[in-house]
């Protein structure tokens, strides 16, 4: 499955995040594929339209999706050679599909900051320059051994020297993989480098209890913005704190808890939606009298491999599916009218499920 790794500099809130995730624990029992491991926190993706269709359905059982997120620890200065939990941090940041990055944006004195005061994008810099000194370790060796084959007017390697060399220039001003502008056969290939920064990122911004309604006033939250605008990543305000609290309640309480705060989404939600799609994720409905129910794909996936989320049969058996899509549904207002007024279709194996599509799939077992 893919996963989210959340790093940070210790003393950003990054735990208490982390922690607000595993408390907002997914009921496991329903995603028996997920990963069971202390620093893997399974999250549950918040989707109105779920609720919209148990509304019309009125099911015996609504099930979310979910997906996770994994608690990366021990990124210090200096990981790159070695400092701290240096090369355990970045194996594990390797195996993560995206990057949520935790910066402190809350002014605290009695929490000591490691490098002595609250700077938002000197942490980021901080973080990004190990992963970029990885890379660049990476793409030095790759290019020894490359650059000689391509002296030789080897085709394959030539390919890759000019992709090499472009994450080298990138590399010594500091600018990470994902900046550099690639054609798509070029992508393709970059893609099977695993380069730490060539992973999407989004910013988690860490604000105090005060600041929550008001982040924007905050000169780092602005800072955050100014800079994540420039590499097209996201960022998500957060208060640890409060989140951490959020997480132990549930349905009426969470929204009561959320209403005198004057919140209108929590800030847990908001990343987590924002994790979900910068990993390229979509989501699919079953909606039937037993269970209705969100699933997850991948954007772009033909109606079989979707078929294969709930079960390996339905991929091995497809049939075809009846498809309607979310707003055709909500707009007939129930299964039978969509029906009448021609909105589900039957698709065959061919048909690549978008995000919204409430599915039945027909199968041979
Ligand atoms: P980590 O080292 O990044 O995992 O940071 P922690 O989550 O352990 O947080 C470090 C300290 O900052 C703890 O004492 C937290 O209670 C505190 N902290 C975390 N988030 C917030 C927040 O949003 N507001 C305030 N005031 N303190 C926070």
């Amino acid at each position: 499955a893919l996963t989210t790794g959340i790093v940070g500099l210790p003393n950003v809130g990054k735990s208490t995040l982390f922690n607000a995730i595993t408390q907002a624990g997914a009921e496991s029992a329903n995603y028996p594929f997920c990963t069971i491991d202390p620093n893997v926190g399974i999250v549950e993706v918040p989707d109105e339209r779920l609720d919209k269709l148990t509304e019309m359905v009125e099911p015996h059982k609504t099930v979310p999706t979910a997906f996770e997120f994994t608690d990366i620890a021990g990124i210090v200065e200096g990981a790159s050679k070695g400092e701290g939990l240096g090369n355990k941090f970045l194996s594990h940041i390797r195996q993560v599909d995206a990057i949520s990055h935790v910066v402190r944006c809350f002014n605290d004195d009695n929490i000591t900051h490691v490098s002595g005061s609250v700077d938002p994008i000197r942490d980021i810099e901080v973080i990004n320059l190990e992963l970029i000194l990885a890379d660049m370790e990476t793409v030095e060796k790759r290019l020894a051994k490359v650059g000689k084959m391509a002296r030789q007017k080897d085709k394959e390697a030539m390919f890759e020297l000019e992709i090499l060399e472009k994450f080298r220039d990138a590399f010594e001003n500091e600018k990470p993989a994902r900046s550099v502008s690639l054609t798509e056969e070029q992508t393709k290939f970059a893609k099977g480098m695993h380069l730490l920064t060539m992973k999407p990122v989004l910013y988690a911004a860490n604000v105090s209890e005060e600041e929550i309604l008001d982040a924007d006033s905050n000169p780092n939250v602005q800072r955050v913005r100014e800079f994540a605008k420039e590499e097209n990543s996201e960022v998500i305000v957060v208060c640890a704190k409060i989140e951490s609290e959020i997480a132990e309640l549930e349905g009426e309480e969470k929204q009561e808890f959320l209403d005198d705060l004057g919140i209108e989404e929590s800030g847990l939600d908001q990343l987590i939606k924002a994790a979900y799609n910068l990993l390229g994720l979509e989501t699919y409905f079953t909606a039937g009298k037993q269970e209705v129910r969100a699933w997850t794909i991948k954007h772009g996936t033909r109606a079989p491999q979707a078929a294969g989320v709930i079960h390996t049969d339905f991929e091995r058996g497809f049939i075809r599916a009846e498809v309607v899509s979310y707003d055709d549904l909500t707009e007939a207002g129930s299964m039978s009218v969509a029906k009448e007024k021609g909105k589900v279709r039957l698709e065959g194996k061919d048909y690549v499920v978008q995000d919204g599509d409430v599915v039945h799939f027909r199968f041979n077992v």
